[in-house]
């Protein structure tokens, strides 16, 4: 009889994997997820559009993770993004690549991404099973191995609520999610029966965990990864939400909301040390700043920003010097002697910051241009080349990309995905800490690391 594999979370990295294994006629596999449908995250990314991997080389590849670059190297070798591409071109979704190389589906629906890999899943035989909550897994006691999982039904979306159950046997029960027995004992599977009322014990040969992170928590992401790992006594790395937006402390920021800027470049130090120096866009909001720029910064200040505020400055103007943007001031100021500053500042300021600019410099936006003194006019120069904002927080999962932060990679085997010290156990993806940039390189990870756990599975 075929070996079972049990592949938890029918995500990114859970779908590529069963797609994989699937081909193989000799396997039984079998995907589940607690969501009503497959790749619920999936259809959001790349505001609907699914920016799938990025078609870069892999070592420029590795330069844009974040956590821990080195453990993918195996992984990216195995499935890399060109091979990526040609999976899905064969498996009938038409791709592109954009600027940066951020590869879409042709038709820029995310749906797309999910349909090819559904239609493998469907071709190969693999037992989806939709509403099913993978909440404990189950541990040979002998062995250690991972033997199989207890899965409930998990209906129009009310998931059971996780940790309350609670065996009167403690010697079996190792933490709320994983629950140990001998797999040759009836005694103790009547034992999982009366522990886990209303749950199916599915035994495995192997049990992969593809169960995300726990951002956006509305497309299933509920950490259920991570308290595996906890129970297993495997060490699960602090997580941040990334990717995220900014909050930020001063209430002119606020006044601009809604504002976009392009092509400027944010500083931002931590002490003496400048920890991000990067050009792009970002955007005003009603509670700090967003866009590209933003959620770059915001996967490298997580472990800073709750300890202490951080001091950061915008150059609005990167593309001349102080001395360049004073002689334009100039210019201005003598062009229109007897306009108000903030009648003459739109020349060089968006409209939104004709105000605020002057505000922080602590200059009166209706002076004349004729009464402004050298000194206002150089702290005007000041403030367009430092502008000033003081990030408060990282905004919450429920708005992060990704979380950063997982299962220590020091428990996962890099060639194969294994849990080190837990046979049977299988962890890919996002649950796992590693973390990259915006860009494609975040699903790249979640393809390859599936790709890896397939292989080795194939010859278990
Ligand atoms: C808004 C947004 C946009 C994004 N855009 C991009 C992009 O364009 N490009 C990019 O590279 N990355 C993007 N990402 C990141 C990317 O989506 C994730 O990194 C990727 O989906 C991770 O894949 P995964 O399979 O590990 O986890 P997920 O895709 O989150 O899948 C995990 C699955 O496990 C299921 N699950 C969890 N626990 C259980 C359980 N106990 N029982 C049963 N099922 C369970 C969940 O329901 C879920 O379906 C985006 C993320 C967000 C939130």
């Amino acid at each position: 009889m075929g070996k079972k594999i049990l592949i938890v979370g029918g995500g990114a990295a859970g779908m590529m994997c069963a797609a994989l294994l699937g081909d193989d006629t000799t396997m039984r596999v079998t995907l589940v997820d607690h969501n009503e449908k497959l790749g619920k995250k999936l259809f959001i990314t790349g505001k609907g559009r699914c920016n799938f991997t990025n078609a870069c080389e892999a070592e420029e590849f590795l330069n844009h993770v974040l956590t821990n670059p080195k453990f993918l190297y195996s992984a990216l070798y195995t499935l890399d993004s060109d091979r990526v591409i040609g999976l899905f071109e064969s498996w009938g979704m038409k791709t592109k690549v954009e600027r940066g190389r951020r590869a879409f589906p042709a038709s820029d629906h995310s749906s797309d991404v999910i349909d090819a890999l559904r239609r493998q899943l469907v071709k190969n035989h693999v037992d989806i099973r939709l509403h099913t909550d993978c909440r404990v897994l189950l541990q040979d006691e002998s062995t250690g191995r991972v033997i199989g999982a207890v899965l409930f039904p998990a209906e129009n979306g009310s998931l059971p609520a996780r940790g309350e159950v609670v065996h009167e046997n403690a010697a079996l029960q190792k933490g709320p999610s994983v629950f140990q027995l001998h797999r040759e004992n009836a005694e103790d599977r009547a034992a999982v029966e009366a522990a886990f009322p209303g749950g199916e014990i599915f035994e495995a040969d192997a049990v992969v965990v593809a169960t995300g992170g726990i951002s956006y928590p509305s497309t299933g992401s509920t950490g259920d990864g991570y308290r595996f790992a906890r129970d297993l006594g495997l060490r699960v790395t602090k997580l941040y939400p990334s990717l995220v937006p900014v909050t930020c402390e001063e209430d002119y920021i606020r006044e601009m909301q809604g504002l976009s800027l392009k092509n400027v470049e944010l500083h931002v130090k931590n002490g003496k040390k400048e920890i991000f120096d990067e050009f792009g866009e970002m955007m005003f909001t009603h509670f700090g700043v967003t866009g590209p720029l933003i959620l770059s910064l915001s996967a490298k200040i997580g472990p800073l920003i709750g300890k202490k505020p951080l001091r950061t400055w915008i150059d609005l103007k990167p593309a001349v010097t102080e001395e360049e943007f004073s002689e334009r001031l100039v210019g201005i100021f003598e062009k229109n002697p007897n306009k108000a500053l903030k009648n003459v500042l739109g020349e060089v300021y968006p409209a939104r910051m004709v105000e605020v600019l002057p505000e922080v410099a602590g200059i009166d936006v209706d002076t004349k241009c004729h009464d402004i003194t050298k000194g206002q006019r150089l702290m005007l120069v000041q403030v367009t080349k430092r502008f000033p904002m003081t990030m408060t927080a990282l905004r919450g999962y429920n708005e992060a990309v990704v979380t950063k932060g997982g299962v220590a990679v020091g428990a996962i085997d890099p060639g194969t995905m294994a849990v080190k010290k837990v046979p049977g156990l299988y962890m890919i993806g996002e649950v796992l800490d590693v973390d990259a940039y915006t860009g494609g390189y975040n699903l790249q990870i979640a393809w390859s690391t599936a790709a890896v756990a397939a292989a080795v599975l194939k010859d278990l």
